[in-house]
């Protein structure tokens, strides 16, 4: 339902969690965050209230300076913690707005390449697919690419590596998603409303792009993978 994912210069777990307060409005069952500290990728979820989550946090803390969030209106699976998002599979975590419509096909091919579901829930098929290809030798953005082409449904994912402090994949495919720019910080948000107290520089993205986002900036390709640009608007939001 919400997605936030942050390349900061600070601790992101507290960016996260404001930005993901700014789309409560939107509704939701559960929440989670996802960061990469020293390497290392970990993720904290809880069902309710955002409060849940922030309480959770507060005994658990997650550190790092790269980090996704999402908060969860159920489709596929019940609100539990164990569907909550992030949803994690080897070295991938990925937060999705949306449904992915093949998922049943998906699953059957995963778990026949001998991979395991802990979910009921559409989204796991993503990570799954993507820890699959990288199994496969395939390097974080390639198995990011190669995962996306293989999704149908409309959809909006952001996905974060273990071992990666420095990389976000965003992809939109008929669910928004805004690119956030700051000073040698970069933002991703399903509502350009969520970035509002860190930047108000927004990059839209458009049907079928993918952004390749980085501290230095965001690439952004459209569906035929050709590099395109997408203008940059100063929006106004009360933060
Ligand atoms: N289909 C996904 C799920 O049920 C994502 C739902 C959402 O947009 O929050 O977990």
């Amino acid at each position: 339902c919400g997605i936030v994912g942050v390349l900061g210069n600070h601790e992101v777990a507290p960016l996260l969690v404001e930005a993901l307060k700014r789309l409560e409005y939107r509704g939701y069952d559960s929440a989670g965050i996802a960061t990469v500290n020293k390497g290392r990728l970990d993720r904290r979820r809880a069902v309710g209230k955002l409060v849940n989550l922030s309480d959770l946090l507060v005994h658990d803390p997650l550190a790092g300076k790269a980090g996704i969030g999402h908060t969860r209106w159920a489709t596929h699976g019940a609100a539990t913690v164990v569907n909550a998002h992030p949803h994690r599979a080897g070295r991938v975590a990925v937060v999705h707005n949306g449904i992915i419509e093949n998922f049943r096909e998906l699953r059957a091919e995963v778990t026949a390449a001998g991979l395991t579901f802990e979910t009921e829930t559409d989204t796991e098929t993503v990570a799954l697919l993507a820890r699959m290809y990288m199994d496969q030798g395939l390097a974080p953005r390639e198995a990011a690419e190669a995962t996306l082409q293989r999704l149908h449904g409309a959809f909006a994912l952001c996905f974060l590596f273990d071992g990666e402090e420095d990389l976000l994949i965003a992809a939109r495919k008929g669910s928004p998603l805004a690119i956030g720019h700051g000073d040698g910080e970069m933002f991703v948000g399903s509502d350009a409303i969520a970035l509002a107290p860190m930047t108000d520089r927004i990059t839209y993205l458009e049907e079928g792009d993918r952004a390749v986002v980085t501290r230095a900036g965001a690439e952004i390709f459209n569906a035929e993978g050709q590099r395109a640009n997408r203008a940059m608007t100063r929006i106004a939001i009360d933060s």
